[in-house]
């Protein structure tokens, strides 16, 4: 994806991060209108509004659909925004494209189906409109590729995604869990994509909005696509976390953006620090490697039944309780020695030979 082109419109001037602001759902043409004009007043130049809504359980507001296209053209007539929506079916790419749309999003659930992308996929060939597309509900970063791959095969070069969290089953303090190395990861493998981050459907409140833009600005993120109504306690769909467009406006003035890639001299004798621990590290595991095999040769010259369940489990939990002394987070502990175990346990079965099944010791 060397190609890609920036999220940008006429009139618009690059920069970090690219605020789309709007409604959950679109209402009514007063509550479409009255929005977009304080977010306009606010300096938002893109604005989103739900016209198809996916709802969880069915009877609830669905959106008003099609009937939403028109208010969405006066938004853009009366306000000069540039507007988008959510599509996941070819009609509703079809309405939006027809209906002078300018930026088009594919919403978590329809991330998820590769039919459902395929389809809008097809529909968008040919066509040079932004697409962002949200991660799918489930943490599946292939998922996510996939579902970007397919616009992008289908010819969009304005493709970008938008972290909006995942489902999970902590839900103690985050309405979508943010496991922000997902994105981190796809940053890694897709380094020209850019990322919004959707504070407002990661955190489910409007207090969660503030830190999660934060940290995604901290982050490197590109943008932010939050949630603005101009009355939010009486929106009719994700009320808790609709913020009014002046407190947005707030929010993003508080923002701390800091300049990615600039290296000062300090940072680069830290880096080298870690390069050097990062050393001794991989000599101290690859150490710890070859005492591995020498168990293993041990095991098999004195034909050892082994039964080593209980001290890989002793070793997990004393570990764990020690990285939390050293003010480490345990689960952490316990994925690293996890993975070591596993490499430990590919070791030894290499020295036992393949007709072996004894456990080994690691
Ligand atoms: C939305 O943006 O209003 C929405 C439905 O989001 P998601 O697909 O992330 O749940
Ligand atoms: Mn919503």
């Amino acid at each position: 994806m060397n190609d890609l082109k920036p999220i940008l419109f006429p009139g618009m001037e690059p920069r970090r991060p690219l605020v789309i602001a709007g409604p959950c759902s679109a209402e009514t043409e007063k509550q479409v209108l009255r929005t977009a004009r304080e977010l306009a007043a606010e300096g938002v130049h893109i604005y989103r509004a739900g016209l198809w809504k996916p709802r969880t359980l069915p009877g609830g507001f669905e959106g008003v659909g099609a009937e939403g296209l028109a208010w969405l053209r006066r938004v853009k007539r009366e306000t000069g925004m540039y507007t988008a929506t959510e599509v996941a079916t070819h009609e509703h790419v079809t309405a939006a494209l027809a209906g002078g749309v300018d930026l088009l999003w594919i919403g978590a659930r329809t991330a998820a189906n590769p039919f459902a992308m395929q389809e809008i996929a097809d529909t968008l060939r040919g066509c040079d409109i932004p697409v962002l597309v949200k991660n799918p509900v489930s943490p599946d970063l292939e998922l996510w590729i996939g579902a970007v791959q397919r616009i992008y095969n289908a010819g969009i070069r304005r493709l970008g995604v938008i972290h909006r969290g995942f489902t999970s089953i902590d839900r103690s303090r985050y309405r979508n869990h943010p496991m922000w190395a997902i994105p981190i990861e796809l940053h890694r493998r897709l380094p020209q994509l850019p990322i919004f981050c959707d504070p407002s459907h990661i955190g489910g409140r409007r207090e969660l909005i503030a830190p999660l833009a934060q940290q995604a600005m901290d982050l490197g993120f590109d943008g932010l696509i939050v949630e603005s109504h101009c009355d939010p306690d009486s929106a009719w769909s994700d009320k808790a976390q609709q913020i009014t467009p002046c407190t947005l406006a707030r929010i993003c003035r508080h923002l701390v953006i800091r300049e990615m890639n600039v290296t000062t001299e300090n940072l680069t004798d830290l880096r080298a620090e870690i390069d050097k621990i990062d050393d001794e590290l991989l000599d101290l595991l690859a150490r710890r490697m070859r005492v591995s095999r020498e168990i293993g040769q041990y095991k098999k010259e004195h034909d050892m039944p082994v039964l080593q369940t209980r001290r890989y489990e002793e070793l997990l939990a004393r570990r764990a309780a020690q990285a939390a002394e050293l003010g480490m987070d345990r689960g952490f502990m316990r994925a690293v020695y996890q993975a070591i175990h596993e490499e430990s346990v590919r070791q030894q079965m290499e020295v036992l030979g393949p007709a072996s099944e004894k456990e080994p010791e690691i």
